[in-house]
């Protein structure tokens, strides 16, 4: 029984060592570094007791309990204390407080080590030997009641604080956790209500054998609340300092919650956000509530700082869908820049770099597209195509750099000649195409007039020279009659019957326009 007692309490008194350590040495919190104390308290108390057990002589018995004194009196006081700091009740100790806390404490450890010569703490003492061990029988005197009455308030009051704990937190994790704490902490009142009423006939420190577990049950449950409380906080972070902004939506479209780029992007449109229903809060905005209210990812176009940002505003359930989906996270996400490198890589992939047209590529699918459209709607449609004349000799009068500014004078001038709706592009080398919507052949062959006329008169200078070009333009039309024999197959019987009536331009002289027909 002796060698039972005194490895659990050898045990004991080692893991307590390694709580107290550990602990403190990672007492970021206030309640870890009371809760180091307190292991160190009880530790000193045990590793007494374990002497007293093992002593020959009351001589020897009586140094250790004297020893025990060093951690017993504070013992319940710091348990207070870790409840009132982990449960937030207080969130540091004041001066006045640690004086008022420690003052019986304090007492007692002076008490007991004078007793000798007041006798106020044991009035008397003897070794007694029970199952094989001595222990030591003491007389209570007037202030081991006042100390151990006491020690049953701080306990008591711990027990009532972790309940209060319990009741008052919403977060799930953390009030099952305080609940743990309670019965952990009830544990050494029980053992105290052992000592006082049992202690006569077996002489066991009932408290000394419980405290252990309920220290290592605690221990555990702080690690755990903090590794817990740790996530949240990342958590929270997270959400905070998020670069979307999120409004969190709760039942009755009511804002719960929101984060610092929300708020920021409602203050642009000089709106504050708070705890009301978005109805209410985007009463002026009614293409941002219609957003809002819808469940699927949409655009919604600022202008800030005089320039037009994008933002994708996207919704995401939160919780059960069973619930009817009344609980929402909204994001707002700037998507301007991206935005505008998709803009970039469209127009890298669509235009032209020398002349600022269409490309070949695009051309033809838009072409493509408008022939069919004309031809099921009957419409006329036109289409120009022209070949600078004698593009080589430029090339080789005044060089490819000279020739590459002719192309792109040529590009400048037939962007600036045709209606939005046309489509002007350029086939490659030093041929252009243009398909006119709703336009006759005469119309065409018109605008193909003025064209030629305004490139034949326009001049690129060129380091010192001064570069004039003709073009010779084939102009092919869609009549938009049905009966008509002029009707083609595809698009691409359509671009040869115009690079045909191109060809008659240049067979008839160059620098002019030319239909077949
Ligand atoms: P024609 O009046 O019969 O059209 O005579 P041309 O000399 O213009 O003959 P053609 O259209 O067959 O020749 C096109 C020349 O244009 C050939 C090539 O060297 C030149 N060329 C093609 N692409 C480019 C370009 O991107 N930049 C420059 N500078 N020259 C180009
Ligand atoms: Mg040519
Ligand atoms: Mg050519």
């Amino acid at each position: 029984m002796k060698i039972l007692l005194s490895l659990y309490l050898v045990f004991a008194v080692i893991v307590t060592q390694f709580f107290a350590a550990y602990f403190f040495s990672k007492g970021r919190t206030s309640y870890r570094k009371a809760f180091s104390a307190l292991v160190l308290c009880v530790s000193v108390y045990l590793f007494g007791y374990l002497m007293i057990i093992n002593s020959s002589n009351l001589q020897e018995m009586i140094f250790w309990n004297q020893f025990q004194y060093l951690g017993l009196p504070f013992i319940s006081v710091l348990w207070l204390m870790v409840a009132l700091l982990h449960t937030k009740t207080i969130y540091f100790l004041r001066n006045r407080m640690a004086l008022l806390l420690f003052f019986v404490p304090v007492i007692t450890f002076f008490m007991r080590l004078t007793n000798p010569w007041h006798h106020l703490f044991y009035i008397n003492w003897e070794a007694r030997q029970l199952f094989g061990y001595y222990t030591l029988y003491m007389e209570r005197g007037f202030w081991y009641y006042v100390n151990i009455s006491y020690t049953i308030l701080c306990l008591l009051l711990t027990i009532i604080i972790y309940f209060l704990g319990y009741l008052k937190n919403q977060s799930g994790h953390s009030k099952s956790n305080f609940l743990v704490f309670f019965f952990a902490s009830l544990l050494p009142l029980i053992g105290i209500m052992l000592v006082l009423f049992a202690y006569e006939e077996r002489s066991i420190d009932y408290s000394a054998l419980i405290m252990p577990i309920s220290l290592l049950i605690i221990g555990y449950g702080i690690l755990k609340y903090d590794f817990l409380e740790i996530r949240t906080l990342a958590r929270e972070t997270v959400f905070e300092n998020n670069y979307a902004g999120m409004v969190i939506l709760g039942p009755g479209q009511k804002i719960i919650d929101y984060n610092k780029a929300a708020q920021k992007f409602f203050e642009t449109l000089n709106i504050s956000l708070g705890n009301y229903p978005i109805e209410l809060v985007l009463k002026e905005e009614p293409e941002l509530l219609e957003i809002f209210k819808s469940e699927i990812a949409r655009d919604f176009s600022l202008i800030i700082d005089g320039e037009e940002r994008f933002f994708e505003i996207e919704g995401v359930p939160l919780g059960d869908p069973h619930e009817g989906n009344t609980r929402m996270l909204k994001s707002i996400r700037d998507v301007t820049e991206e935005r505008k490198i998709q803009e970039k890589l469209r127009e890298l992939a669509t235009t032209d770099s020398l002349s600022g047209l269409y490309n070949r590529t695009e051309f033809t699918n838009l072409a493509q597209k408008e022939f069919a459209l004309a031809k099921k709607r009957n419409e006329e449609l036109s289409l120009l195509m022209m070949d600078l004349d004698h593009f080589k000799f430029i090339n080789d009068t005044f060089g490819h750099a000279a020739g590459d500014e002719v192309i792109r004078e040529v590009g400048n001038i037939i962007k600036t000649s045709f209606r939005k709706t046309d489509i002007a592009g350029r086939l490659g080398g030093e041929e252009f195409v243009v398909v006119l919507k709703n336009t006759s052949l005469k119309e065409a062959e018109k605008a193909a007039e003025k064209l030629r006329k305004n490139l034949a008169r326009a001049k690129v200078n060129y380091r010192k020279h001064e570069i004039s070009f003709t073009v010779s333009i084939g102009v092919a039309a869609i009549f938009g009659d049905t009966n008509n024999e002029n009707d083609f197959e595809d698009f691409e019987d359509f671009l040869k019957q115009a690079d045909d009536a191109l060809y008659k331009a240049k067979a008839q002289g160059r620098n002019c326009v030319a239909a077949l027909g």
